[in-house]
């Protein structure tokens, strides 16, 4: 026999300026999560973690959605069935966020990154642990729409893999954005990235393009005081981006690709 229905209590709720569905950023925003008291005892040594998987219910959600084009992130995308998509729209609307735990005090956790609206429930609480990292998972390719949500994304991607916001992020960031203009998904296998400069730039581009330096052979790195550059390569293209000048959280988000870099493309 199946299971025709499950009962859940909530263990907790989620506290957040935010009220609508809509103003929550695709990266997420930061949110306290209070775990009612009768569950207190469950968190012992939590803090231990410095990311957890919150599992919430999105209870604004519609629940007869099987298919949903993720017009959010772009209204030109086909249509994916839901249980491809992170949707909030699905018969059983389970949100499964991973944040990054700040703090921890009595039973609150401050959290960053969490997909909710104030008064989602929350289902459960896990640790990530390390054997969940697959570094370079194919997926598809659900390309944000506006250049904002995609700068917005790589820069979290970016700081998830890094762990550290300094300036050779913000580079690499701003590379990997024109790279994906140019070259398109920077994940595939085929595309192949060549770095010169810090050892922070060529992390952070590694951690976006996930190239590993074998199986397949993607990435190269030549540590250098020069100029930061990055050569991407797919069959048939060739683009080179070359670093002008440094940039900081001040510029990130303003100065132009052409004051920034000197962009070479070969087909
Ligand atoms: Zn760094």
């Amino acid at each position: 026999m199946y299971e025709t229905e499950i009962n859940l209590k909530p263990i907790g709720i989620v506290r957040s300026p935010t009220k609508d569905t809509g103003e929550v950023p695709i990266p997420g925003k930061p949110a306290e999560i209070l775990v009612y008291p009768q569950y207190s005892q469950a968190l012992l040594r939590i803090e231990a973690n410095s990311h957890l998987w919150i599992l919430g219910w999105f209870h604004l959600s519609k629940r007869d959605s099987l298919v949903t084009v993720p017009a959010r992130v772009n209204p030109y995308l086909p249509q994916y069935g839901v249980f491809g998509l992170r949707s909030p729209n699905r018969p059983n609307p389970i949100g499964l966020t991973l944040v990054r735990l700040q703090a921890v005090e009595g039973n609150i956790l401050k959290v960053t990154n969490l997909d909710a609206v104030d008064g989602t429930p929350v289902l459960d609480i896990k640790p990530y642990y390390e054997q969940d990292i697959v570094f370079s998972p194919a997926t598809p390719y659900i390309r944000p729409y506006e250049l904002s949500m995609r700068r917005d994304i790589f820069f979290k991607q970016a700081l998830t893999h890094h762990q550290e916001e300094c300036d050779h992020l913000y580079m690499a960031v701003r590379m990997a954005l024109i790279a994906d203009e140019y070259m398109g998904q920077i994940t595939l296998p085929q595309v192949t990235l060549r770095v010169s400069g810090s050892p922070c730039l060529a992390d952070t581009l590694q951690g976006l393009s996930r190239a590993r330096l074998a199986n397949p052979a993607r990435f190269e790195f030549t540590a250098q005081d020069g100029p930061s550059q990055s050569i991407w390569e797919k069959p048939g293209r060739r683009l080179i981006i070359t670093a002008r000048q440094s940039v900081n959280r001040e510029s990130f988000k303003v100065i132009s690709d052409e004051e920034l870099f000197e962009i070479t493309v070969t087909e």
